[in-house]
């Protein structure tokens, strides 16, 4: 695996996270995060051209790499420290789960397409990352290591998984796309207290549906 991130990929990059600054992305951190992960490992070499425009694009398995600023807006939304422990629901390429990593946080991410986990994991690996990755269904997350400081589903979903809200440390935060077919609303979720949850809406987005589980039941 070749990887390089050269002068020009990395002034593209500069200029693509201004934009998104522009748009109205304020955490230093996450843009800093964004700019330590060259994104155009995360896309087939002949479209290296595409990485640094704010475009989502296919990945394989006829899923997408999200939009950048909807990287790193879900990132600003999660708002945890350095540290935190977080799941991500939907793998994909590796893109938001290395920026996760960037972000100091100690990252478990599940994906249910085969070909995709099979493929993001040692890119990760190559690029230095140490993240915890399954391949499994996200709607279960993953019981055995909760709670977690924060939880970030990167695919639609169709209502709000209960075993995620489940999941969440006291003060911890769960960034989830709600809805059916071409948009979604963007939720965050924090959990107050062992039974209670604050919920604040952040506008319209558009992800690659959650599914159901189609992993072997032993892989779950
Ligand atoms: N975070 C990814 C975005 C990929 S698109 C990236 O940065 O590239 C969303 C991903 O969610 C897809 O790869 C899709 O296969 C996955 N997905 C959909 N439903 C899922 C589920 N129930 N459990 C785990 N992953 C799921």
């Amino acid at each position: 695996m070749e990887l390089i991130d050269d002068y020009q990929h990395q002034g593209q990059r500069k200029k693509l996270l201004q934009e998104i600054r522009e748009m109205g992305i304020a955490s230093e951190a996450v843009l800093e995060a964004m700019n330590r992960v060259p994104r155009h490992y995360f896309l087939s070499s002949a479209f290296d051209r595409f990485a640094y425009q704010n475009q989502a694009f296919q990945i394989g398995a006829g899923q997408t790499i999200s939009k950048p600023f909807t990287v790193a807006r879900q990132t600003e939304l999660l708002n945890c420290a350095r540290g935190a422990k977080v799941l991500e629901i939907g793998t994909g390429s590796g893109y938001q789960c290395a920026v996760l990593c960037a972000m100091g946080y100690k990252v478990h991410s599940i994906e249910r397409q085969k070909e995709l986990f099979d493929k993001a994991r040692p890119l990760l690996k190559a690029m230095g990352w140490r993240p915890e990755l399954y391949y499994g269904d996200g709607y279960k997350g993953k019981e055995v290591f909760a709670p977690f400081d924060g939880i970030i589903v990167t695919c639609g979903a169709p209502e709000v998984p209960e075993s995620l809200l489940g999941q969440l440390a006291i003060g911890g935060t769960l960034v989830i796309p709600v809805g059916d077919g071409e948009g979604q609303r963007m939720f965050t979720f924090t959990r107050m207290t062992e039974n209670e949850f604050t919920r604040q809406e952040h506008g319209e987005f558009a992800f690659v549906p959650m599914l159901a589980s189609r992993a072997p039941k032993a892989m779950r």
